[in-house]
């Protein structure tokens, strides 16, 4: 590595949690960064993210345990409840557990409050790193820099450039084109219900998933539990628009789930008519590759997943400690990103496999066989085999 270029920062586009936590975890092995949002406000989008070991294993290494903790729900128990009786088909404590067996906590969160923890952070251990209002537009590899070009104008080198941009990537479709997502035929409605509007039966046990007939309800909380998320997934041949933030109407929910178990018809006609949003779910294949040259991918941008393992997050994650540590093991920038990518895409991949594959699990005609026949136990040794890893040792 020539001098001029150790000088040069690594270019992460996007500061959603992949992104983020690429940056916090690229200071902390000693690398300059710079972070590049197009949006100019970080507002309060989105709703709840489930942290699970293998996720807030990495967050702990970086030092931000404790200010996690502050805004994380650590859920006391979870449940499985049958979509029309409400029989608790499974139940399963987690509280402390997860630490006892993982090593790490499992805990729920908003993803604003993520967000702004990991913000917050960013400014103050790396002042003048992170730059809103830069929507990528375009790079080009210049010798021993990547330059990339912004709508507004600017235009910055770096050593490296990692497309954080989430399932919309502009530095995906720069690498390798459009991609072309099919509509699975599923959405989902996300909301969000004040917690003193739900009795404390409707609550318990503390994260709980009905599953029935092309539908399912999970629903959890977050923000210190004050506020229950609530996500309501349903077979839907209507396509809509690929989007976190669409409005939906509470009345619409609640014509979808007719006929199920009151306590979450309870749930769905409590939402604000605000916080009650409709998400159209998009399946895209696996990437053969995620880098050329020094340009590589992470998080949704590289490995977008359905939802259904509630990993998303998790995955964008780790993503961004191994890329870090990658970079700092290996002084080449394009042999580090290869690197990074040989060490990832094996896991992502059977990640978003295993996400579709948990999609036709969700759904479940006849719930009371399923948790009777032992099929539930082979979801656990996949519960396993995603919360045992670890970003920070992995070898790379
Ligand atoms: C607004 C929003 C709300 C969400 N809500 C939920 C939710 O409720 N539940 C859930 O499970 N998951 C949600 N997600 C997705 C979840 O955050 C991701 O699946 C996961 O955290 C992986 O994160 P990521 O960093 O790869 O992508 P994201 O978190 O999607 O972040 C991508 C970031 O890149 C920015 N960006 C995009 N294009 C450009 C560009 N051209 N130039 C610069 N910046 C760009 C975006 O504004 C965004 O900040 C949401 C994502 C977003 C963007």
């Amino acid at each position: 590595m020539t001098n001029h270029e150790e000088t040069l920062p690594v270019l992460v586009v996007g500061a959603g949690i992949g992104g983020l936590v690429a940056a916090l975890a690229l200071h902390h092995v000693g690398l300059p960064v710079a972070v590049f949002e197009q949006v100019s406000e970080l507002s309060e989008v989105g709703a709840g993210l489930t942290m699970y070991p293998n996720a807030t294993r990495a967050l702990e290494y970086l030092g931000l345990g404790d200010a996690l903790a502050a805004v994380a729900v650590i859920p006391e128990d979870g449940g499985v409840r049958h979509w029309q009786t409400g029989e608790l088909l499974r139940h399963f404590p987690v509280g402390s557990q997860a630490r006892t067996r993982y090593g790490a906590p499992q805990y729920f969160v908003h993803r604003a409050d993520l967000q702004e923890l990991l913000v917050g952070t960013l400014r103050a251990r790396v002042p003048g790193a992170l730059h809103l209002d830069h929507a990528f537009l375009s790079y080009e590899e210049q010798g021993n820099q990547v330059v990339a070009h912004f709508a507004n104008g600017a235009t910055v080198a770096g050593r490296a450039l990692i497309g954080c941009d989430g399932i919309h990537s502009r530095v995906r479709e720069c690498l390798f084109g459009p991609d072309a997502p099919r509509f699975t035929g599923k959405v989902a409605w996300r909301g969000l219900v004040p917690m003193e509007r739900l009795s404390e039966q409707q609550r318990t046990p503390t994260s709980c998933l009905w599953t029935g007939p092309d539908h399912a309800f999970l629903r959890y909380p977050v923000r210190g539990g004050r506020l229950m998320n609530y996500v309501a997934h349903a077979a839907q041949g209507a396509w809509a628009e690929e989007s976190w933030k669409l409005p939906s109407e509470v009345s619409e929910v609640l014509a979808e789930f007719a006929g199920w178990d009151p306590a979450v018809l309870a749930v769905i006609a409590a939402t604000p008519p605000e916080l009650c949003f409709k998400w159209a779910l998009f399946d895209r294949d696996p990437l053969p590759r995620w880098s050329v040259g020094r340009v590589t991918l992470l998080g949704d941008a590289a490995h977008p997943a359905l939802p259904y393992l509630g990993q998303g997050a998790g995955m964008a994650i780790e993503d961004g400690m191994v890329l870090a540590r990658c970079l700092a093991l290996e002084p080449a920038v394009p042999a580090a990103l290869q690197r990074y990518e040989a060490a990832r895409q094996p896991r992502c991949q059977w990640v978003q496999r295993e996400s579709r594959a948990n999609g036709d699990r969700f759904f479940e005609a006849d719930p009371t066989a399923r948790y009777q026949d032992g099929r539930a136990q082979s979801s656990a040794d996949l519960e396993q085999a995603l919360r045992y890893y670890d970003a920070t040792s992995v070898p790379v």
